[in-house]
């Protein structure tokens, strides 16, 4: 599994990158630095604690673009929501993928401009 290196959130691009040994060691699986524009991951984790993580994390930047805050309780139970409601719900995933390319969301062919 290939965790993307840069996610944007809310317009603004992140960087992503494996937590440090140090941090892994303290047994921290992700951490958001919203200032430094960072999401760590310990991506040595199994891939759905990865993906779970990511969401936890990702969610951490959205609560400090609306809220200026972070609430932890509030990031768990989102989070897995999200998470296990993509995994049981795969066919939702091809939605988002064509709705964000409308062309192929209707399956309709491209216009083609109009001949001179
Ligand atoms: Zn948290």
């Amino acid at each position: 599994m290939q965790i993307p290196g840069e996610l944007a959130i809310f317009g603004r691009t992140y960087d992503v990158r494996n937590v440090d040994s140090i941090h892994a060691c303290d047994g921290i699986l992700g951490m958001a630095a919203y200032r430094d524009g960072v999401i760590y991951l310990d991506l040595s984790m199994a891939p759905s604690l990865v993906l779970s993580t990511l969401w936890h994390e990702a969610f951490h930047i959205a609560q400090q673009d609306i809220l200026g805050t972070v609430d932890e309780v509030e990031a768990r139970w989102v989070s897995l929501f999200i998470h296990t409601f993509l995994l049981q719900n795969p066919a939702i995933l091809k939605c988002y993928h064509a709705a964000s390319n409308p062309v192929s969301f209707n399956d309709e062919e491209p216009e083609k401009a109009p001949q001179k």
